[in-house]
């Protein structure tokens, strides 16, 4: 697998896969074609149905600016190569002199069409969380954050230091935001609200809950307003690990270190989804995205207190387990019904996963490992019906479709 640093990505809400993704294809046409003066894109299948209410179209006339750029959108789902497929074709005095095709896979990655994607230096030799366990035996380490020291170094710290302060900017700058989200649908800012209820609330476990669902709405809402996040491990799930981290820092002390290293846990997972199945909502449902999140934050909420690696791995597990089958259906294509109070519930999974972690995992061994609940998502993902993975076609987006 290659380096943690490729899970935590910053760059513009709401959706890694329908504006970083999209974004990085537009810059490498312009590489590529650095002399067109027009350009014509056609989004494809995902990127078709909900890429207006993704901002797709906007990310691509700020990428393009300067140029004269026309966006097509093909809603047809059959026979398509990728869920988000991209062409471009750019024109120099209305003659053509480049097209090529793009793919969005996912957490803001892209592939392009005939061309071998530049290989990530793989770093670490193994793929699972089995082979991590082994590694670990092999070499007497009990702490997952340091096999990601013994192949990143120190200098990954940097990285996630860096990744962290986006996170702490990301809730901050959105909590006392007012007002309404952009779209049709008509959502209104309430994380400053939900906030004000926590500081009001006597009761601990209601207060607890009600400042990580601020902090999670926080960071969900600013996304959907296009604001800058930081992938964890997608921009439509970016509200569930950086309300965790935010609480155990702010209120309970806990030290940079200690945050640092739990988001070493929480990419080293990570990684090992995108690796045996996908953080990609088109791909797989909702269940990869903040499935994924819930799942990678239980597992850096278990390590910040201190749990075994059995117990980091059954936060994980727990947490996924219980998303599998999670559709993707945002309503009118926006990332905001049921995104952000999923995000919400999200954080809260984690927050249960790790109690259970910590309680219940000792009363009886898991038979559920973490690489097989990735392999279930994977299978139930692959097995739901397009409707489901972002086109904005089936559930709640169908049956609360606004005008
Ligand atoms: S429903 Fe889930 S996967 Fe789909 S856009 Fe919303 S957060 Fe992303």
């Amino acid at each position: 697998m290659p380096s943690i640093k490729y899970v935590y990505k910053i760059g513009p809400g709401p959706s890694s896969s329908h504006t970083i993704g999209p974004y990085h294809a537009a810059m490498n046409f312009m590489q590529k074609y650095k002399d067109v003066d027009e350009v014509k894109v056609i989004l494809y299948g995902s990127l078709a149905l909900t890429g207006k209410g993704h901002g797709t179209d906007k990310i691509l006339l700020e990428t393009l600016c300067g140029r004269k750029t026309s966006i097509e959108f093909n809603y047809d789902l059959e026979n398509l190569p990728h869920p988000n497929t991209l062409d471009f074709f750019g024109y120099q005095n209305g003659k053509l002199i480049g097209k090529k095709r793009y793919y969005s896979i996912g957490g803001g990655e892209i592939e392009i069409e005939g061309e071998k994607r530049p290989e990530r230096k793989k770093i670490y030799p193994f793929n699972t969380f089995d082979g991590l366990k082994n590694y670990m035996n092999k070499h007497s380490i009990s702490d997952i954050a340091q096999v990601v020291d013994t192949f990143e170094g120190k200098i990954i710290d940097e990285h996630l230091n860096t990744v962290f302060d986006y996170m702490i900017n990301e809730i901050e700058s959105n909590l006392d935001q007012t007002g309404y989200l952009p779209g049709n649908l008509g959502v209104k800012r309430v994380a400053k609200d939900i906030y004000t209820k926590a500081l009001n609330t006597e009761d601990p476990f209601e207060k607890r809950i009600l400042f990580i669902t601020a902090y999670a709405y926080a960071a969900s809402e600013g996304n959907a307003a296009g604001s800058l996040v930081v992938t964890a491990p997608t921009c439509g799930s970016c509200g569930v690990l950086p309300a965790l981290l935010y609480y155990e820092h702010e209120f309970r002390a806990v030290d940079r270190t200690q945050i640092i290293n739990a988001l070493k846990v929480a990419g080293l997972l990570a990684n090992i989804i995108i690796k045996n199945a996908s953080i990609s909502g088109a791909a797989l449902g909702c269940q990869a995205e903040i499935g994924s999140a819930a799942s990678i934050a239980g597992a850096a909420l278990a390590h910040i207190h201190g749990l075994s690696t059995y117990q980091i791995e059954y936060a994980a597990e727990l947490a996924l387990e219980h998303f599998l089958g999670l559709t993707c259906d945002p309503v009118n294509g926006y990332v905001q019904i049921p995104c952000i109070e999923r995000n919400g519930i999200g954080a809260l999974r984690s927050l249960m996963s790790y109690i259970y972690a910590k309680d219940i995992s000792i009363l009886r061994k898991n038979k559920v490992s973490f690489d097989e609940v990735v392999k279930a998502m994977k299978i139930t993902g692959e097995s739901l019906s397009k409707d489901y993975k972002e086109t904005a076609i089936g559930g709640l987006a169908k049956i609360i479709r606004k005008k």
